[in-house]
């Protein structure tokens, strides 16, 4: 049994999900289980429409549902689904969906009240809708599909917007409710991105999240391989939107990948391997336009490598915050006051630097910033530096190979750099600096590191 996961721009349109049925039919033999993310630019779209409902906006909020949601699934329906009665039949369901979200979008407007919950159920009818289609357009390619909701067998904590899965309870669920499907040679397909908590209410586990969908269905049902398709040829030396000639990766570890997702590597959610790791399931990243290319294989060992650099990855909307404070200097228990606070205000911290007398830590969002750094003043001088991007470099033998970070540093020479971190992962180097400097620093890492590369062992 495989997992293959499917993403929005596998979906966008009547010809890319009908691509996907294809690619997936190749896979029959395999016993697959099908997760799919909404098509491309419609959970953006149903948080627009949610904000828009939360300001009484409620004309233009309904006037996206129309024209940018509901139209988009007909036109999918009727470009995509030949049989009359089976159109007939997802019409039907669309209209169901189209007034259950102009009540939604009416109570929200009305009670100007828009809490991660209501969002979250709100973002769930994305992957509804692309998996109601996609299982009849699946079923009318002769294969034996049935819908299972994702909200059974994701069994997950309370935690809206970003909710952790509680696994012996999915595992349970995928059991009873996936396995005899399966068994019984009948491929089911579920929605990624969404669960449900322990009273049945519908969860999402974080933007991106589909790929941990696919990732936690495939552990807990011991599948022999994980795929995510998606629309790259694999994991790249770097984001082709900011380097077009970034070059393939064939083989990473488990390590290296999830250092590269979790310093923004878009390509993977930065929890999806943490599950696969743990039962050594080997996760391939696949190009659904170009399934004929072999992609990347991530997998827990793999074949010594000569190159020390593997990836260069970035993560924007990063805020550094410096504390300096006298009282620092030979006083054990103050880093334990400060992390307590961030525990408090649960933002979680990149980075972290330290002299004598100051602290800077790096952190990526924090919805109650405000109060952290009136918390935060109580402990010393404290000051901002917004508009950040954090750059990593990531590679298996960066530490055993001298000279690394000299010809890091020496790249990014006319680049001012805020904070350095080499310690904590042996696996990459990481930097953080102003925001709008990224694609120079990015393009000039990987002139630096891939350009003069003949490693086709390695990358392709
Ligand atoms: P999907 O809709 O399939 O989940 P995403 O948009 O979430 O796709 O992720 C794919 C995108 O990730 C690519 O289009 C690419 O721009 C971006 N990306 C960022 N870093 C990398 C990288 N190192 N390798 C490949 N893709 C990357
Ligand atoms: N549709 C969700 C999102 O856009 C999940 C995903 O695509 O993986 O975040
Ligand atoms: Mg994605």
């Amino acid at each position: 049994m495989i997992v293959m996961k499917f993403g929005g721009t596998s979906l966008e349109d009547a010809a890319a999900m009908a691509n996907a049925c294809d690619i997936i039919r190749s896979r029959s033999k395999r016993q697959p289980v099908v997760v799919l993310s909404a098509a491309s630019g419609i959970t953006n779209a149903l948080i627009r429409c949610a904000e828009l409902a939360a300001q009484g906006k409620r004309a233009e909020a309904e006037a996206i549902l129309r024209d940018k949601i509901i139209e988009r699934h007909y036109v999918l329906i009727a470009n995509l689904i030949k049989g009359l009665r089976e159109q007939d039949t997802l019409i039907r369901q669309f209209k169901i969906y189209d007034e259950e979200l102009r009540s939604l979008i009416y109570g929200i407007s009305i009670t100007g009240d828009l809490s991660p919950r209501v969002l979250d159920f709100v973002m769930s009818y994305g992957e509804r809708m692309s998996t109601a289609i996609a299982t009849e357009a699946l079923r009318e390619r002769n294969i034996r599909a049935e819908l299972v909701d994702a909200r059974r067998c994701i069994v997950t904590n309370a935690a809206f917007g970003k909710a952790e899965p509680l696994f012996d309870a999915t595992r349970e669920a995928c059991e009873a409710i996936i396995r005899p499907r399966v068994d019984q040679g009948i491929l089911p397909v579920l929605q990624g991105f969404i669960g449900a908590d322990e009273h049945h209410v519908t969860t999402t586990l974080g933007r991106g999240g589909s790929d941990f969908s696919a990732a936690i269905i495939g552990t807990v049902m011991n599948a022999e391989d994980i795929e995510i398709w998606t629309d790259v040829d694999g994991m790249l030396t770097a984001d082709p939107k900011i380097v077009p000639n970034a070059l393939r990766i064939k083989e990473m570890s488990f390590r290296e990948a999830s250092e590269l997702a979790y310093f923004g590597a878009k390509v993977l959610h930065p929890s999806t391997l943490l599950p696969a790791i743990e039962k050594d399931i080997p996760v391939h990243i696949l190009n659904s336009h170009r399934p004929q290319v072999d992609g990347t294989l991530i997998r827990r060992n793999i074949a010594p490598a000569d190159i020390a650099v593997k990836s260069i990855s970035f993560k924007r909307s990063i805020t550094i915050l410096n504390i300096t404070s006298t009282r620092m200097l030979g006083s054990y228990g103050f880093m334990k006051k400060i992390f307590d606070i961030f525990n408090e205000y649960q933002t979680s911290v990149d980075l972290v630097t330290t002299s004598e007398v100051s602290i800077s830590l790096s952190i990526e969002s924090a919805p109650h910033l405000d109060a952290l750094v009136r918390e935060l003043r109580k402990y010393g001088e404290l000051t901002i530096l917004r508009d950040k991007a954090i750059i990593c470099i990531v590679g298996e033998r960066l530490r055993s190979e001298m000279g690394i970070a000299a010809r890091v540093f020496s790249r990014l020479r006319d680049i001012p750099i805020d904070m350095i971190s080499h310690g904590a992962s042996e696996i990459n180097i990481t930097c953080v600096i102003d925001e709008a400097r990224i694609p120079e620093a990015v393009m000039e890492l990987h002139q630096e590191f891939f350009t003069a590369i003949s490693e086709p062992g390695i990358f392709e």
